[in-house]
């Protein structure tokens, strides 16, 4: 069995400017390119898993942000690093229309992409890691048996304290290589 490091994208990877989906707008946060080469060199799968509702509401396209995610691997291939799957859960309860209901459990805390990336890289949950600025980012992988980083961004001051604190999150990490260096 192998094991994953799964991330959140926007505040854990890139500096979060709402609805990032031009290669313009893409800001890499502190220390995050040398945090997934490390995570390469150890043998976890890099599985990006990121809720991008812009696509539901009609700011953009999921050509779009396929688009930003090859220029964000070029730009990792130049530092030999590599993110092996990138997830885009696009879909918003408020803009789903007719679309079978499942597809929003895609969306982070929803934990079908991490399922079904467990199935495809045959990962031990019990070995992989979640990484995220929000409660939404953690819930899934709490609840699939992974263990979870919490990442302090500009939400920081709105997410649910009680909910973060009650399971051992007080303490934020300031960013991935934070986490890394905590692996060490
Ligand atoms: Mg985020």
């Amino acid at each position: 069995m192998n094991k994953a490091f799964f991330l959140d994208r926007d505040g854990t990877l890139n500096e979060d400017y709402d609805f990032v989906h031009l290669k313009e707008e893409w800001t890499w946060c502190k220390g995050a390119i040398d945090a997934i080469k490390w995570m390469n060199q150890n043998k976890y799968k890099v599985i990006v898993v990121t809720n991008q509702s812009g696509i539901a509401r009609g700011r953009f396209s999921l050509e779009q942000v396929q688009e930003l995610h090859r220029f964000v691997d070029a730009d990792l291939k130049k530092h030999d690093a590599w993110i092996d799957d990138w997830c885009i859960a696009w879909w918003h309860p408020k803009f789903h229309g007719d679309l079978d209901p499942a597809l929003l459990d895609y969306r982070k805390p929803g934990t079908r992409f991490f399922t079904e990336m467990i199935h495809k890289y045959n990962l031990d949950p019990a070995f992989c890691f979640m990484a995220g600025d929000k409660p939404s980012d953690l819930k899934p992988a709490l609840s699939l048996g992974m263990k979870a980083f919490y990442i302090k961004s500009r939400f920081h001051e709105t997410n649910d304290h009680e909910w973060l604190e009650k399971r051992g999150f007080e303490h934020p990490f300031n960013n991935l290589g934070e986490i890394i260096s905590s692996l060490k």
